[in-house]
């Protein structure tokens, strides 16, 4: 790459793709890195989103798609940030990009390896019903779409015992003897875009999950709504995959309680509305769905109209935190829930029962950044209205979630923001 300024983007989401495309237009060299081997973030992961019911997955892929016809572009996906030098104007950033064991260049994606890899292997947030290989595709239509091989569970790397991959593979694209590659960037700024990771529900002990099989969060019932998630898109109960009765969601867990978070998710009551309006699509009338909530937070372009809809199509809302949740000889829950608006002290009995938890910043990387957090976990800006983007280090900014938890659009614009502030840095 040749041209005058460089930048880093640590995060492929949706805020570090937009980041990553608007510093590319106006010419500068952008280094995107992301941790996984598949780019996109969690908004790759959402089949429907709020407020437009937009493919997730779509969406994330034509930011990709505009992204790599830039030549100013170079994306290193699975590959980690080791060390951080410099100052702004001359940063010198050590990435590890991690073996794959497979050869990108020439793996077509065609699953050869998949079908003969005998290790089989439970997916993240698919609630022990989704599985894949040892030698996989990190999701269904991942970018980029390249195979790869998991050590930690592959046969070859534990005793030896297995090859089948690499004698299957048509193009010779299995390489067990890959390692991992260094590569020293030199960048004048970096723009941290690392999102955020979800809260451990089990610290709320009272709502099971983890013991309750049929006790799930907001990003599991994600993959159960996804066509391309476990169940093909149909919402079951977990235990023994049968068409529900009801399902009940429970808003602020973790969220708006100063002994775990004191900020609100900002997007767990908009997605509790999305997700019993995809049950009421999938199933009308023959299905009950309860929302119980403290306060109904809709903020945002078409919110209102969303939550609205959702009021008069049959969903019950109840204004109460409930109980903990007590589960019956036949894997059905109950709660009890106090609600305010009738003043009925109520037992809903339902099959399943998700949790809209609170969002976390991922902010693993600050030993190496050296930004300090603020009073909520979050990296800390400069000033929250005037600078929202900056953080006290010179030539080090902030796109997107790992900010303070926001939807998608308002992640675009915030990278956005983060990519011309990081422009205006070095003029
Ligand atoms: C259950 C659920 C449903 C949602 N539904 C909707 C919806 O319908 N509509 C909507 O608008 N919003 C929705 N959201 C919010 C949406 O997911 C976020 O707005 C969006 O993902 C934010 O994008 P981001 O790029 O800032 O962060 P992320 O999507 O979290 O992406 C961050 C990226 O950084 C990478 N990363 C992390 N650490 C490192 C590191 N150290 N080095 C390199 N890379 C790293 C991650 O792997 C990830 O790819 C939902 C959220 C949840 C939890
Ligand atoms: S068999 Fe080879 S080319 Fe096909 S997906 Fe696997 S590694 Fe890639
Ligand atoms: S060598 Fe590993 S990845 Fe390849 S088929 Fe065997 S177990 Fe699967």
């Amino acid at each position: 790459m040749t041209n005058k300024h460089s930048v880093l983007i640590i995060g492929g989401g949706v805020a570090g793709l937009q980041a990553t495309l608007d510093l590319a237009r106006v010419g500068f060299n952008v280094y995107l890195v992301e941790v996984k081997p598949r780019i996109g973030g969690h908004a790759s992961l959402l089949h429907r989103t709020f407020p437009t019911l937009e493919n997730g997955e779509e969406l994330t892929k034509k930011l990709f798609q505009n992204v790599i016809k830039h030549s100013n572009a170079k994306i290193l996906p699975y590959s980690e940030i080791e060390k951080v030098e410099g100052s702004i104007g001359d940063f010198k950033v050590k990435v590890l990009k991690k073996a794959r064991y497979v050869d990108e260049e020439k793996c077509t994606a065609c699953g050869e390896c998949e079908k003969v890899c005998p290790v089989t292997v439970p997916k993240d947030y698919e609630m022990g019903i989704g599985f894949r290989k040892a030698a996989y595709l990190p999701s269904p239509h991942p970018v980029p779409p390249k195979h790869l091989i998991d050590p930690q569970h592959c046969l070859y790397f534990k005793d030896g015992s297995c090859h089948a991959c690499r004698d299957v593979c048509p193009e010779n694209a299995v390489v067990f003897e890959q390692k991992t590659e260094e590569e020293i960037l030199d960048v004048d700024v970096i723009i941290v875009a690392t999102g955020f990771k979800p809260y451990d529900v089990t610290k709320e002990s009272q709502y099971k999950h983890g013991a309750y099989r049929n006790v799930i969060t907001g990003i599991e019932y994600e993959r159960l709504c996804n066509p391309n998630g476990p169940t093909g898109g149909k919402i079951v109960r977990i235990d023994n995959k049968e068409k529900p009765s009801s399902v009940g969601y429970i808003l602020c867990v973790g969220s708006r309680d100063e002994q775990n978070h004191g900020y609100c998710c900002r997007v767990g009551c908009i997605n509790a509305l999305k997700h019993a309006y995809l049950l009421k699509k999938q199933y009308g009338s023959e299905v009950e769905a309860y929302i119980c909530y403290i306060d109904m937070r809709t903020i945002g372009k078409k919110a209102e109209k969303f939550y609205r809809n959702i009021r008069e199509s049959g969903v019950n809302f109840i204004h109460g935190e409930p109980s903990e949740i007590r589960e019956l000889p036949d894997g059905s829950l109950t709660i009890d829930v106090y609600d305010q608006a009738t003043s009925k002290l109520l037992s809903i009995t339902t099959d399943l029962i998700v949790l809209e938890a609170e969002l976390e910043p991922e902010v693993d990387l600050q030993e190496k950044l050296k930004i300090p957090l603020n009073d909520d976990g979050f990296f800390k800006e400069v000033h929250p209205q005037l600078a929202a983007n900056e953080t006290p280090i010179q030539g080090i900014f902030l796109a997107g979630a790992v900010q303070e938890p926001m939807n998608i659009a308002e992640a675009l614009v915030r990278a956005s923001a983060a990519a011309t502030r990081a422009f205006i840095s070095i003029q």
